[in-house]
């Protein structure tokens, strides 16, 4: 299998019960079949001189290289940021499921790696970032105000308030 960012042929390597495919003598970048990456994305997961030498990679740039294709399915994959890390942005294939990290990325999904907690937190502090969000929250409010003084003129419509004795 070639490398979808240099074309060089990668080769396959173990990281701990967990076989990968690795651009070793071209860019350090890494593949990572259907759910391989999730078992490696922890910072206790894996071992071995392979892995070692792998997290020991300076860490690419890749903000702006656009789209690459699947190395397997040949189809353009999607770039976005990983599940548990804060900063990396991961090429994923929906197709196969695949995973390609540049040089140095999978240290850092390591290193920030967070509970499914944490990034919950994280996302909801995403969203509350939003001005969007904000301008609809504001609007939530109003509504909830309109509501309430509705509810108080109605309640002053209410004729029991009138024939109360
Ligand atoms: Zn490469
Ligand atoms: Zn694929």
């Amino acid at each position: 299998m070639n490398c979808p960012v240099c074309e060089t042929a990668m080769t396959e390597e173990d990281f701990g019960g967990v076989s990968i495919d690795i651009c070793r003598n071209g860019c350090s970048g890494i593949w990572f079949d259907w759910f391989e990456l999730e078992k490696l994305d922890e910072k206790h997961e894996g071992l071995g001189n392979a892995l070692t030498a792998a997290l020991q990679s300076s860490r690419a740039k890749d903000d702006n290289r656009g789209k690459i294709k699947c190395p397997k399915c040949f189809k353009p994959m999607m770039a976005h940021l990983y599940k548990s890390a804060k900063e990396v942005t991961v090429d994923e294939c929906y197709l196969c499921g695949g995973f390609f990290l540049d040089s140095g990325e999978l240290k850092v999904i390591r290193e920030n790696f967070m509970t499914e907690e944490q990034r919950e937190s994280y996302v909801n502090s995403i969203i509350e970032g939003q001005p969007d969000f904000q301008e609809a929250k504001k609007d939530l409010e109003k509504q909830k105000l309109r509501t309430a003084a509705i509810k108080k003129l109605t309640k002053c419509l209410r004729p029991s308030k009138y024939f109360k004795r």
